[in-house]
């Protein structure tokens, strides 16, 4: 006998309409371990425990990976080039997005500090924090 799948406690489309409607980053956190995340899901990833509160995600942070982007979906047509990046941002979670205007990977060194930047455009969009 199988068991029943829990209701969620939140709904995916509220999580994308944080960052789109809301200009804000929804993340999770974990009440057992403490794990914060950027990522959609019912059961926390490091514990397994199943309920998972949100959690206000910082806006701020810096890349630890990124890859750049010069053939790209039509969305993006008039930002190519530009980064596909992870973020780790202030206060936990990582976050995947992209950075407009990047043309070489030496131009987004790892560890670059950015910063949410609310956009109509599709996905999580970063740029880089003022010097
Ligand atoms: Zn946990």
């Amino acid at each position: 006998m199988t068991e029943p799948v829990p209701e969620a406690p939140h709904s995916i489309g509220a999580f994308v309409r944080g960052y789109e409607e809301e200009q804000r980053l929804r993340g999770f956190r974990c009440p057992a371990c403490g794990h914060v995340t950027a990522t959609w899901g019912l059961a926390c990833a490091r514990c397994g425990h199943a309920g998972l509160a949100e959690f206000a995600l910082g806006t701020t942070g810096r890349v630890v990976a990124r890859t750049v982007i010069a053939v790209s979906a039509d969305e993006f047509l008039n930002d190519t080039p530009y980064a596909y990046v992870v973020v780790e941002l202030d206060g936990g979670g990582r976050a995947t997005g992209w950075v407009p205007s990047i043309r070489a990977e030496t131009d987004l060194p790892i560890g670059t500090r950015v910063r949410f930047r609310p956009s109509y455009k599709p996905g999580v969009q970063f740029e880089k924090e003022p010097a």
